[in-house]
């Protein structure tokens, strides 16, 4: 059920979530230096890594294609999604704000894997095989749509959330741009700032449920440290 989403909503939604939640964190660094590659990056995991470094357009144009692929199966799954139960709020609803878990939709896949995305190949090829198989994984976000392959556990959906969080938090645009950026600077999927951050608090979580956090409040904290631009 779609009943009241008009297309674009989320955006706008979004976008007054992040102002009330941003604050004070106005002014942090646009860090837009494009360190080179690690020597120690070059051929690891069989793959040879491109050792080149990616040039401003190159970002933009991985930018423009990361956003437009999210995008697109936002839109697709958003059809066949549904809000998170009040089962699920419950259990995390400490950690993060009510509107964002408000908004949230879930879709669980069974008998369906979410495709490789159309950078699958050069992703891979850019960071060594350090990329992930999309088929493979337990969840992705698209925006406010978390998709789950084979039914929702409780780590994956908090790890999913941040990612939300962060979005919601730092714009969609910002949030591709630092990912793409991450990801062009480090060579690892696992290195970006953002997906590190999301394993950093998945496992608090995991650790130790009953020591409740603000995930929003890491998520400020990271960005007025600049973290989110290594
Ligand atoms: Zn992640």
């Amino acid at each position: 059920m779609q009943e009241g989403y008009s297309g674009g909503s989320f955006e706008a939604s979004y976008a007054r979530l992040g102002a009330r939640l941003e604050r004070k964190t106005r002014g942090w660094r646009c860090d837009s230096d494009m360190r080179g590659v690690n020597s120690e990056h070059l051929q690891e995991g069989g793959l040879r890594v491109d050792s080149h470094e990616v040039g401003e357009a190159r970002i933009k144009e991985m930018t423009a294609g990361v956003a437009k692929y999210m995008r697109g199966e936002r839109e697709l799954y958003f059809r066949h999604s549904e809000a998170l139960t009040a089962e699920w709020k419950a259990a995390i609803g400490g950690y993060f704000h009510q509107e964002l878990l408000g908004n949230i939709r879930t879709v669980i896949l069974q008998g369906a894997r979410i495709p490789p995305p159309p950078f699958y190949t050069e992703a891979k090829k850019l960071s060594g095989g350090r990329f992930p198989d999309f088929v493979h994984m337990a969840s992705i976000t698209y925006l406010d749509v978390i998709v789950f392959h084979d039914e929702i556990k409780q780590r994956t959906l908090f790890h999913g959330l941040v990612h939300a969080a962060q979005m919601a938090f730092l714009g969609f645009e910002r949030y591709v741009d630092l990912y793409v950026r991450g990801f062009a600077k480090n060579r690892s999927w696992l290195a970006i700032a953002l997906e590190d951050q999301a394993y950093k608090l998945d496992a608090r979580f995991a650790n130790d449920p009953t020591r409740v956090f603000s995930v929003e409040n890491e998520i400020k904290l990271w960005a007025e440290e600049g973290r989110f631009d290594s």
